[in-house]
């Protein structure tokens, strides 16, 4: 093995040169992706954990430029799930072997603390063998301090950028950058298991941001990270944005073939890098990833993800809950999803195993 790829995987951290060096080499890929692999099994085996999610709303208040469901996309049709609804869908995924489920949707007032807690406490009252995780964007101390006490285990909140500027690229002037960032420290300060992550491809996003996402995942050190490749959503105002078009790649890498080769392959190191920095993190193999390329998430979990997160809404909204065009499994029942997910485990030599999938502390 190369001395730098081991050496970061010995030390867990590495300098910004020394990133900038293995995400602009593709020669790296393969043993960057042995090494994490490899750590990744020394901690979780070759188990793979599945989340059910509940996408239970897509009304949202706020504008993200990247984002489908922003609230200016005027051609999304809203929907939101009702806590019957919530229940039923974990009811359906408890039969189905999963034992941790997310509830995600867009910033949407209606789901105020007092709802949101209650159907907290009545899933951890059905299922007290499964975790709950939450992924509803920014609140406040107090609301997060209150689910928590509703008996909420983990909250996704995906960073977006660890770069100040760039952020403010992707999000209008009323959003903040310091504000999301607290977030994820008051989620720490909480006990919650925490979430952070970011988009490969965004636009404007440099090689040096992803370096800044990687140091900044290291000094937060969450339990789970999401990474996955930006997809343009055709009513937003990324919608013609083409990821590394401006790259000064050579002509015949350029295009868009080329550049979703580039989402993939960023996506993995990304993953990989993460999984080295973070070795007892929990790392998905998006959708995201699986919507641009047929195998994307089998290649996620070979370079270093162990959990998969199959879709438990319910068919009729399923289509609805669209962040990025092209998005898989949109029409597919969950029970087919976990058979299709298992198949896929398998096919690489991993496990689909049906565990609540907790950190393991390292
Ligand atoms: N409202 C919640 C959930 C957001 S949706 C929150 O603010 O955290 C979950 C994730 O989808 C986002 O964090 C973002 O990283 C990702 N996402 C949104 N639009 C996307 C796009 N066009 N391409 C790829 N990922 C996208």
């Amino acid at each position: 093995m190369s001395d730098l790829i081991s050496q970061i995987a010995v030390n867990q951290i590495a300098t910004k040169n020394e990133l900038l060096e293995i995400i602009v080499n593709e020669q790296y890929d393969n043993e960057l992706f042995a090494a994490a692999d490899k750590v990744r099994q020394s901690i979780y085996g070759k188990e793979v954990y599945m989340r059910g999610l509940i996408e239970f709303t897509n009304y949202c208040k706020n504008d993200c430029f990247y984002c489908g469901i922003r609230h200016s996309n005027k051609n999304a049709e809203r929907y939101r799930l009702t806590p019957k609804q919530i229940e039923q869908c974990a009811e359906n995924g408890y039969g189905l072997g999963f034992r941790t489920f997310v509830l995600q949707g867009g910033e949407d007032p209606f789901y105020t603390d007092d709802v949101l807690c209650e159907i907290v406490k009545k899933l951890k009252a059905k299922y007290p063998d499964c975790a709950v995780t939450l992924s509803l964007g920014e609140r406040s101390y107090d609301s997060f301090k209150a689910l928590k006490d509703a008996g909420a285990d983990r909250y996704l909140l995906r960073h977006e950028t660890a770069n100040k500027f760039h952020y403010e690229k992707l999000h209008p002037a009323n959003m903040s950058f310091d504000n999301r960032i607290r977030c994820l420290y008051d989620l720490k300060s909480l006990v919650f298991q925490v979430g952070a992550g970011f988009m490969v491809g965004s636009p404007f996003q440099t090689t040096e941001n992803l370096v800044d996402d990687l140091l900044f995942l290291k000094e937060l050190d969450p339990h789970m990270v999401g990474i996955g490749p930006f997809i343009p959503h055709k009513d937003t105002p990324f919608a013609n944005y083409i990821p590394f078009e401006n790259n000064n790649e050579p002509a015949d890498i350029a295009n868009v073939d080329g550049n979703t080769n580039r989402s993939l392959r960023l996506t993995l190191v990304m993953v990989a890098l993460t999984r080295l920095f973070l070795p007892n993190a929990l790392i998905p193999a998006t959708t995201a990833l699986g919507t641009i390329n047929e195998t994307g998430r089998e290649l996620g979990i070979r370079a270093g993800a162990n959990v998969v997160m199959p879709n438990l809404s319910p068919l009729d909204t399923r289509n609805k809950y669209l962040l990025y065009d092209g998005k898989i499994c949109t029409g597919d029942e969950a029970a087919e999803c976990v058979q299709c997910m298992k198949r896929r485990m398998k096919s690489i030599g991993y496990n689909l195993v049906e565990k609540r999938g907790d950190y393991i502390c390292g």
